[in-house]
């Protein structure tokens, strides 16, 4: 079948009427030439029998007279049969009676055999039995040769193949013409299938025959039809669609064109924008300088009651302005995608404290109980921004004292329960006992300019910025902020932050082992404070023994007394209810029966005459709530005797000799040099004053000074050009002289460009008084305050301190 499966339509009818008819023909010679034979060979011995019968009654006549002549005559008559070989007459005892035989043919002697008629090989043989009156007298044996049946057989089988050609001839052009009537439709219906798959959707077969083909061929050109009204609707929704692409397309590059000039347009707005806040806050902060500096000199002169009031309030205002311009800064600069978060090895225990000792005195004033915990199980060294977290923490505690009139703010921080593979996810938790916020007014809480109430506000004061700030600086550490509040009972606030853990953690002091297992004393009447130093003191393997009143605290001590392990510290809270923490120390001492441990008292501060009294009963050591893990390790190991460099210490923290020093100050604005040289000079400093830049270096290559403070932004020559003259003209010369850039900008990038100007430090204009006085101190101790920028940091977080 494979065979003609590549055979055209056409040959394959040609070769199937070939093939039938050649059966045919074949069939049919067979038959024919099968017939002839049996109708020559019936010939043959009706002949030979016949020539018997005519010769029997003569040859048995003479066979009876003994006459051999008369047979041998009768048998010459044979001799006109050409095909006659042999013809012999036997008698009875089978002796040769009388003899034929034609020329050529070998005078063998014949054995007649049986009678009856035998068709052999190349001849015929008759066996005819003689008798009288039914004597048996011998027999007639014939034989004839097949040489004329051969002959006629051959020249049949010449004229048959003759015929079966010409048949074959005739078959094959007769079945080419059929074939070709027969495949003309099929030729017709592959044509138009081919010139319609090309696209001639017109083409239609010819219908040739009204047979099946035709009736195949009208549903064929019915599909095209069909087929051909599909394609023109498909043709025409793909050139609808083709137009739509095309519209959309313009469209598109339209709007994109517009949204290019409207992005550049916004980052050209934005630019400015950045630029104008820039300058304003430059602008702003340099007269705010002047004014807090000016009102911080004033307030060191004579004043009567009412104008010292009425300074304070310039202070406060300047002070409440200045947070506001802060945080409209920062808010603009996260706004502006122009704030970076930095990535510093920092500890935890230390960021979280400082923030709470940052708010130590507001929450003090009000009353309230501030307390940090930091849980044992977070690392205490990790890398992210500790000054932002501290600004986020401030906030949050900030308005947690804000809103809270009684209680205590507690700052929580743990591990988060899901742990990222490679980040510690650590856990804020900022509560209060306050006013709490209402459901209505959590939901868009941080949300910029959102107050939960506005007359809330207008008693508490505030801008709405602080949470938006916060809210968006966690999310740049990685984590997110939420709220939980009820009216009434308090708020807590939490956030998460996901930073990496710093690759020089920072071991636990050597001399904590030998205190494994100290009975510590706690007393406190608060009891987050307790359960915060309970855990605080475990983790550092020491044994708390917590009393929640003097009452308390006594009997704990005497119990200890009576047993081999007298308690030997003790960390005592001043205020308590009934008898406070000094009293209990009166107490003690009234007591010699009792050992008295070494006693580390902890106060809010702000009571004036306490740390008097402490000294006045012998305190080892005074510390300022909220208490933080570093400064009370450092504490307990320094009262217990075990401080490593404590004398170190205490050697560094003293003034350098002499007291004052030479200070060149750089400043072109006259207020704030009057202000400048107004603090330092009461600090004991003695000031030069460079009005730009160039006068700046010309002092500094005419005279030697301890410490210069360089205004950036001066006309002639501006304080990062100074400075790079000055570090030039120190690498000829040698030396290095400390220089503090002092700035009213705020901008992302300004640490960076002004440490590699060659500047050591800097403080944001307006600085706090305080934080100049220590950033300057700092060189007047060591001849060189840590430069990584710690000192600078603070000043901005001073101002949050309102
Ligand atoms: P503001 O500078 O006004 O305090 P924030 O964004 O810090 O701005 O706070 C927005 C508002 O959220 C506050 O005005 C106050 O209504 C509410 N709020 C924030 N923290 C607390 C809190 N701890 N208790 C009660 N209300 C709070």
């Amino acid at each position: 079948m494979r065979l003609f499966g590549r055979q055209s339509f056409r040959s394959k009818l040609v070769l199937q009427a070939m093939l039938a008819a050649t059966v045919a023909l074949v069939l049919a010679l067979v038959a024919l030439a099968s017939y002839d034979l049996l109708r020559d060979r019936q010939r043959v011995a009706e002949g030979l029998r016949y020539y018997a019968e005519q010769m029997a009654p003569t040859v048995e006549a003479a066979i009876a007279f003994d006459d051999a002549a008369t047979a041998q005559q009768s048998l010459a008559l044979l001799a006109n049969d050409p095909q006659v070989l042999v013809a012999t007459i036997h008698a009875a005892d089978g002796t040769v009676f009388a003899r034929f035989q034609r020329g050529g043919t070998d005078a063998e002697p014949i054995a007649p055999g049986a009678a009856g008629l035998r068709f052999l090989e190349d001849r015929v043989e008759l066996v005819r039995p003689l008798a009288l009156d039914g004597e048996r007298l011998g027999v007639i044996y014939l034989r004839r040769g097949l040489d004329d049946i051969e002959a006629a057989l051959q020249q049949r089988y010449l004229i048959g193949f003759g015929v079966f050609i010409a048949a074959l001839i005739v078959a094959l052009v007769t079945a080419s013409w059929l074939g070709r009537q027969l495949s003309r439709p099929v030729h017709e219906l592959v044509e138009v299938s081919r010139a319609f798959r090309d696209g001639d959707y017109a083409a239609r077969a010819d219908k040739l025959s009204e047979d099946e083909l035709g009736t195949l061929t009208d549903a064929f050109n019915e599909m095209l039809a069909e087929i051909q009204t599909r394609e023109i609707a498909l043709d025409k929704a793909r050139e609808e669609l083709e137009d739509r692409v095309e519209a959309r397309t313009r469209d598109l590059a339209l709007s994109q064109a517009e949204l290019e000039s409207a992005k550049e347009a916004a980052e050209r707005a934005n630019k400015a924008k950045s630029e104008f806040l820039a300058n304003m806050s430059h602008e702003i902060r340099t007269p705010m300088n002047g004014i807090i500096g000016m009102a911080e000199l004033l307030s060191a002169t004579d004043l009567d009651d009412e104008q010292r009031e009425e300074l304070d309030m310039i202070q406060q205002s300047a002070k409440a302005l200045l947070h506001l311009l802060n945080d409209i800064l920062d808010f603009s600069k996260i706004e502006a995608s122009r704030l970076e978060l930095e990535a510093i090895d920092f500890t935890m225990s230390e960021c979280v404290g400082s923030a709470a000792k940052l708010l130590a005195v507001r929450a003090a004033e009000k009353g309230l109980e501030l307390a940090c915990r930091v849980a044992p199980e977070v690392p205490d060294r990790l890398v992210g921004d500790p000054a932002r977290l501290r600004q986020v923490l401030v906030n949050l505690a900030g308005n947690a004292i804000k809103f809270t009139s009684v209680g205590e703010v507690v700052i929580e921080v743990t591990l988060a329960e899901e742990q990222p593979p490679d980040l510690v996810a650590v856990r804020f938790a900022v509560r209060d006992t306050g006013i709490g916020i209402s459901a209505e007014a959590q939901k868009g809480i941080f949300d910029a300019f959102s107050q939960a109430d506005a007359s809330v506000t207008r008693r508490y004061g505030g801008t709405g910025l602080g949470l938006a700030i916060s809210a968006q600086l966690v999310g740049m550490m990685g984590g997110e902020i939420s709220v939980s509040s009820r009216e009434g009972e308090g708020s807590t606030f939490e956030f998460t932050a996901r930073l990496p853990r710093s690759d020089h953690p920072q071991p636990m002091p050597a001399a904590l082992e030998e205190l494994h297992g100290l009975p510590v004393l706690v007393v406190d009447d608060n009891a987050t404070n307790r359960f915060i130093l309970e855990e605080t003191l475990r983790a550092w393997h020491l044994e708390p023994v917590v009393a929640d009143s003097a009452e308390a605290a006594l009997v704990a001590l005497r119990a200890a007394a009576a047993t081999d392990r007298p308690v030997r510290l003790a960390i005592v809270d001043v205020m308590m209810p009934v008898v406070d923490g000094l009293q209990l120390i009166e107490r003690l001492r009234a007591e010699p029966s009792l050992p008295m441990p070494h006693v580390i008292v902890a106060s809010s501060g702000v009571a004036p005459d306490e740390r008097r009294r402490a000294a006045a009963l012998g305190v080892a050591r005074f510390l300022v709530k909220p208490l933080i893990q570093s400064e009370l390790l450092d504490t307990i190991l320094e009262v217990l005797g075990k401080a490593e460099s404590e004398q170190a210490e205490t050697a560094a923290r003293e003034p350098a000799a002499g007291g004052g020093l030479k200070i060149l100050l750089a400043e072109d604005s006259v207020i704030n040099q009057r202000v400048a040289v107004g603090l330092l000079s009461r600090w004991g400093h003695s000031v030069d004053v460079a009005a730009d830049g160039r006068e700046a270096v010309s002092a500094l290559a005419a005279d030697s000074y301890d410490l210069v403070l360089m205004d950036v932004h001066m006309p002639n020559m501006d304080g990062l050009q100074a400075t790079a003259a000055v570090r030039a003209a120190e690498r000829e010369s040698g030396g290095h002289t400390p220089i503090i850039a002092m700035t009213a900008s705020a901008m992302k990038g300004d640490r960076e460009r002004f440490l590699a100007a060659g500047m050591d430090d800097y403080v944001s204009k307006p600085f706090e008084v305080e934080v100049l006085r220590e950033l300057v101190e700092g060189y007047a101790m060591t001849g060189a305050a840590d430069s990584d920028g710690q000192v600078a940091l603070t000043a901005q977080e001073a101002n949050d301190e309102r």
